[in-house]
């Protein structure tokens, strides 16, 4: 037997290195490279690597049980963590379905909210409606309303659903109008959809508060989701916050959701949840929802073998814990904006940088073939593995996006580090991607 990996990795054809451990922002492999992880993995170790107190707290209730099944018994620690989310979340959303990946909580968002109008007698309302350029996770559920065409391409046949809406994406818009002439032209399309396919058919509108992985940290116009809650309202359809990658203070506030003041019926949260320590997720359910299953059917159709895993549980209540001791919500404001001031003089440096954008420790830069019309460059985000790879090189991770509105063309990338991260670090990370943006232009 010859001594390949057998892990199916992203690309079958190149091996990755192995890390052998992990220390605040930094991961080192076994050749002993050291590398920054600039963009938290795929936006999650947000306390970063090696935290004492976080591998205690799972290696504790290891001791006291690591597993109890979530339909014979509950557990102290996802109690715990269910009531300290529910102070966390906006409004009433005092509620927890535990799951263990963003897949499953955005496809848990998806049926709750089928069958919250299943139990008020509404069974037509099934649909839930999603926009272009969104990532909302690769179960073939949460596939279906995710505008991701690369990661949707090869299962479309069994997808039953396409996304309906324009991504509220200004830099570049779907719609070629200019905000605040547009008149939120995205919000009304929103609308429009609605009537054609006819509310009656809708259980829910989903959306990524900051578009992550398909955008690059692509923010919406101010208003957007003020419009949207009022829509949402008017046509008695659920609003579904997926905060996957923007929860847990990663933007600067709790929730993204938060900047705009606006409250979802449902929240999807994954990622920094447990900030990578462990697999955890959950769906955040309002009273409302909750009231209304608990009066009829009394019985939510989902749910996996390790769902509430009191081991993981443990762990994203710790974490929460460290967050709120060190202020890192306030302090990914913070120096979030001390990142994008650092992108911002890039940008007037390199003409290859056509937007930077973001919220907090989430940040996009989008590169453009051509500054002025902005043209973006032709080939399946080439530009992009290509910037990726070289920041590999020198010691950084950033996390490739697709800035291109159809998933296809478009090139970005998203800088989004530990909220622990210390200024001269943030310099550092600075220096690279000017050093890597230098060499591709
Ligand atoms: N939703 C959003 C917004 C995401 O960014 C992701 C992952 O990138 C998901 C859902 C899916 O999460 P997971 O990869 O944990 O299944």
């Amino acid at each position: 037997m010859d001594q390949r990996s057998r892990v199916i990795k992203p690309h079958l054809q190149s091996e990755l290195p192995i890390i052998s451990h992990g220390n605040g922002i930094y991961l080192y492999d076994k050749q002993g490279n050291q590398y920054i992880d600039g963009s938290s993995g795929a936006v999650t170790a947000s306390i970063g690597h090696g935290v004492e107190e976080i591998i205690r707290a799972a290696v504790q209730q290891a001791e006291n049980v690591s597993f109890v099944y979530r339909s014979q018994f509950t557990n102290q620690p996802a109690e715990d963590l269910a009531l300290k989310l529910s102070e966390w979340a906006p409004g009433d959303l005092n509620w927890s379905f535990f799951v263990n990946s963003g897949s499953e909580a955005t496809e848990t968002a998806m049926k709750i909210a089928i069958q919250y109008w299943q139990e008020k007698g509404m069974s037509g309302k099934n649909k839930v409606l999603s926009r272009w350029m969104s990532y909302h996770g690769i179960t073939l559920g949460a596939l279906s309303m995710s505008g991701h065409i690369l990661r949707r391409k090869r299962f479309n046949a069994l997808l039953d659903q396409l996304p309906s809406v324009s991504a509220p994406h200004c830099y570049n818009c779907p719609l070629n109008q200019t905000y605040p002439s547009c008149q939120l032209a995205c919000v009304h399309e929103l609308e429009v959809a609605i009537q054609r396919i006819g509310p009656e058919n809708i259980a829910g509108f989903i959306a990524e508060p900051i578009i992550g992985a398909s955008g690059g940290a692509v923010v919406p116009p101010p208003g957007y989701y003020q419009a949207v809650r009022q829509i949402c309202d008017r046509y008695e359809i659920l609003f579904i916050a997926d905060e996957v990658m923007t929860g847990m203070g990663r933007t600067g506030a709790k929730f993204a959701i938060d900047h705009w003041g606006v409250q979802p019926d449902i929240m999807a949260l994954g990622k920094g949840l447990s900030a990578g320590y462990t697999p955890i997720a959950a769906t955040l359910v309002s009273d409302r929802i909750i009231e209304t299953i608990a009066a009829g059917s009394a019985s939510i159709m989902a749910g996996h073998t390790f769902s509430a895993n009191p081991q993981s549980a443990a762990v994203a209540l710790a974490v929460i814990h460290y967050l709120e001791r060190n202020n890192l919500v306030q302090q990914a404001q913070i120096k979030g904006d001390y990142l994008k001031d650092g992108l911002n003089r890039l940008k007037k440096k390199l003409p290859i940088i056509g937007d930077v954008r973001g919220m907090g420790l989430l940040q996009g830069v989008e590169l453009m073939a051509d500054h002025q019309s902005r043209k973006t460059f032709p080939l399946k985000a080439a530009v992009t593995q290509r910037v990726v790879q070289l920041a590999m090189e020198k010691g950084l991770i950033i996390y490739p996006a697709f800035g291109g509105l159809n998933g296809i063309a478009g090139d970005a990338f998203l800088v989004a580090p530990p909220l622990t991260i210390k200024q001269d670090e943030l310099d550092l990370i600075i220096e690279i991607i000017e050093d890597v943006l230098l060499e591709v232009q």
